[in-house]
């Protein structure tokens, strides 16, 4: 069974990328922290479309979590073939610099930055034993541009980008492709607190993008038809830069 795994699959882009999945015909497994509920609305959705696909519980700012999950999944399911990884999980815990606390610098790069480590590390050796593999990694506008008031998320998101573009060069030989996927201002839960009316005027096309269209592009960069791009970043963003 070919299996996609998509960390934070519960909710907003996570969730719409696990459907994605599964329309491209993989086995999904869906990835949360704490909210059950919602990843089990993910897995109705992807079984109501004819898919299939599970829940996997583990945070990936925890690498002995990580490790337990993953090792557990892969002893259970011998013949299973993890070939696609979204890192998608993230927090956002904006504060000027001034006022952050460490914990809010540390829980950031935690999640978003170390996830990525952990999780990555743990399904390379298979994927480049099976010579294919797609890694996509979900950063930000914020990590390309940086944005007052999220140095920690900007530095997380920015870490990432140049985790991707050197381990696109360590692996590509290997047949896999590691990529990143920017979005700007996507109406998600991450984004209910801000001003959508004011903000989407800042926007060249005057709106809020949709979860559905981030999931549209990292459906792409998960397919056979990608193959010779890798170590981009792509934006996904109504032309906000
Ligand atoms: P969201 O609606 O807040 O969903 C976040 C997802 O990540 C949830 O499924 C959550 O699961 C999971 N998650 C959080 N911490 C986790 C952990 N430690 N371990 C495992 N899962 C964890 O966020 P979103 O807007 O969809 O964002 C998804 C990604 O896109 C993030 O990386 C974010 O930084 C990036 N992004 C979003 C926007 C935007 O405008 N929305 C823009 C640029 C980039 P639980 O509920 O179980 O914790």
């Amino acid at each position: 069974m070919k299996c996609a795994l998509v960390t934070g699959g519960s909710r907003g882009i996570g969730k719409a990328v696990s459907i994605a999945m599964a329309e491209l015909g993989y086995h999904v497994l869906i990835n949360y922290k704490s909210g059950e509920s919602e990843a089990l609305d993910t897995l109705n959705k992807i079984e109501a479309g004819g898919g299939t696909g599970e829940l996997i519980p583990f945070d990936v700012a925890d690498m002995a979590d990580v490790d337990s999950a993953l090792d557990t999944w892969m002893q259970n399911n011998p013949d299973s073939k993890i070939i696609v990884l979204v890192n998608n999980a993230g927090i956002k815990n904006d504060s000027l610099l001034v006022w952050m606390q460490e914990s809010q610098w540390k829980d950031v790069i935690d999640v978003s930055l170390n996830g990525f480590f952990h999780v990555t590390q743990k399904l390379l050796i298979p994927m480049l034993t099976n010579k294919f593999g797609r890694i996509i990694n979900i950063v930000s506008v914020s990590g390309l541009k940086g944005l007052a008031g999220q140095t920690n998320y900007s530095a997380a998101k920015a870490g990432v980008i140049g985790a991707t573009k050197a381990l696109a060069q360590e692996v590509a030989r290997r047949g896999v492709t590691v990529n990143a996927v920017a979005p700007g201002f996507i109406r998600t839960d991450m984004t209910k607190d801000i001003q959508e009316k004011e903000l989407a005027k800042t926007v060249p096309v005057q709106r809020f993008g949709e979860a559905e269209e981030v999931a549209a592009l990292v459906a792409f960069l998960a397919s056979d038809k990608s193959s010779y791009i890798t170590g981009e970043v792509i934006s996904v963003n109504g032309g906000l830069y």
